[in-house]
């Protein structure tokens, strides 16, 4: 099963009962992981056991299934906080500090037409959240192969689980490797008598960082005497940062994904996992900062949504391989790959090559074959790039000379 969040906004504000029902349910969240952790107890069921009782007591009109739900909540903040222990890093004692409320699908109900939904408060009392729905949400609301999940509500948003069965991946007919560099995408397709390069580039990704971070440390700066101020302005930048690269993330994500399932491509990604940092510490700083692990699980989410498969192969060497000669290559290189045998190619573009081949030696791309010779032309196909995909973001300046 796989699931997705989907995010809709409010038509008004939301009702007052509402308000008050998300501070009783953060309310018994709170109680709930001071229990849990006195008791050193951190599943759903094991903390309805011993805080229940006590429970009923204290919040008396709550619906029986949200307070059900806020021990499924604390759960999961106990589950992360403990994980945080054991790995040895310093932290204080968690609670829920935003105001939400969960509920399980049981617990609401929907209307997929109207886009209504009925939120029981308490016996008799229900409240009417009227979603904002776009063609997008549409989209969601319609496809009755979906089934409802849970519920979260926001004081001006509310998120529905989308659940489907996760559909079998198809088999490949063609093959899309990826190289991720910190501007671009750079990869290799080939499929039928078809072998081209390919690139998606986001140059503005890093860009946004090193701005972001550059304006973080000014503040931190100019406001080194009120570490409370520093760090809310903080906190601002950092969303911020967050929503425009996410934006620009997800459309990267889109446009690799369109062009998998258009010819049904397996994707081939590095696997990340033993990513090692370099001795250089500014580079270290831009390289971690660079979301990669989290393109790439977008990436994979998506494409599990849609069946596309996804093959992960160990990146090492991929960069300083001769995919001709297999000759390594241990010294410098600029934009080029550049080998004894004659090989020459750009770097990335050499690297994806190299996790193809790696993808189609283990058999993990289907019966494809292909000659890396094909790739020494010059054609290349641009997947994204910025003029065309991402729309110019509002400065605060566009929206106001339009008025005047
Ligand atoms: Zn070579």
């Amino acid at each position: 099963m796989i699931v997705k969040g989907v995010v809709f906004y409010l038509d008004s504000e939301l009702p007052s009962e509402a308000r008050s029902l998300l501070e009783d349910f953060r309310l018994a969240v709170n109680n709930a992981i001071r229990a849990g952790l006195q008791a050193r107890i951190t599943s759903r069921n094991a903390l309805i056991k011993i805080a229940y009782k006590d429970f009923r007591e204290q919040h008396p009109r709550m619906y029986a299934q949200h307070l059900v739900s806020a021990f499924e909540v604390a759960g999961s903040v106990l589950k992360n906080h403990r994980r945080r222990v054991r790995k040895g890093v310093t932290c204080k004692i968690p609670y829920v500090k935003r105001l939400m409320m969960k509920a399980e699908n049981q617990a609401y109900k929907l209307d997929r037409k109207s886009g209504i939904i009925d939120l029981p408060i308490r016996a008799g009392c229900h409240v009417e959240l009227r979603l904002v729905v776009s063609q997008y949400h549409r989209k969601y609301l319609d496809d009755m192969t979906l089934s409802l999940g849970s519920l979260t509500v926001l004081p001006n948003r509310v998120v529905v689980a989308f659940r489907k069965d996760a559909p079998k991946p198809f088999v490949p007919e063609s093959a899309l490797s990826l190289d991720t560099n910190e501007r671009s995408l750079d990869g290799v397709f080939i499929g039928g008598d078809v072998a081209m390069a390919i690139k998606a580039e986001f140059p503005d990704i890093a860009t946004i960082q090193q701005r972001h971070h550059d304006r973080r440390k000014r503040l931190q700066k100019k406001k080194a005497h009120d570490r409370r101020t520093s760090r809310n302005l903080c906190r601002n930048e950092g969303s911020r940062e967050h929503h425009r690269i996410d934006y620009r993330l997800h459309q990267v994500a889109n446009s690799v994904l369109k062009f998998a399932e258009e010819r049904r491509s397996a994707i081939v990604l590095e696997d990340l996992k033993g990513f090692k940092p370099k001795m250089n510490k500014e580079l270290n700083r831009r390289l971690s900062m660079w979301p990669r692990r989290k393109l790439h699980r977008i990436i994979e989410y998506k494409a599990q949504w849609k069946g596309i498969p996804v093959v992960k192969v160990d990146p090492r060497n991929s960069s300083r391989t001769c995919p001709i000669c297999r000759r390594i290559k241990y010294s410098r290189m600029g934009a080029e790959f550049k080998c004894e045998c004659g090989w020459c190619l750009d770097r990335h573009i050499n690297a994806s090559i190299n996790l193809l081949q790696t993808a189609i030696s283990k058999g993990m791309a289907g019966g494809l074959w292909f000659n890396p010779g094909a790739f020494q032309h010059d054609a290349m196909m641009t997947l994204y790039a910025l003029s065309r995909g991402a729309r110019s973001e509002p400065n605060g300046t566009s929206g106001i000379a339009g008025v005047t």
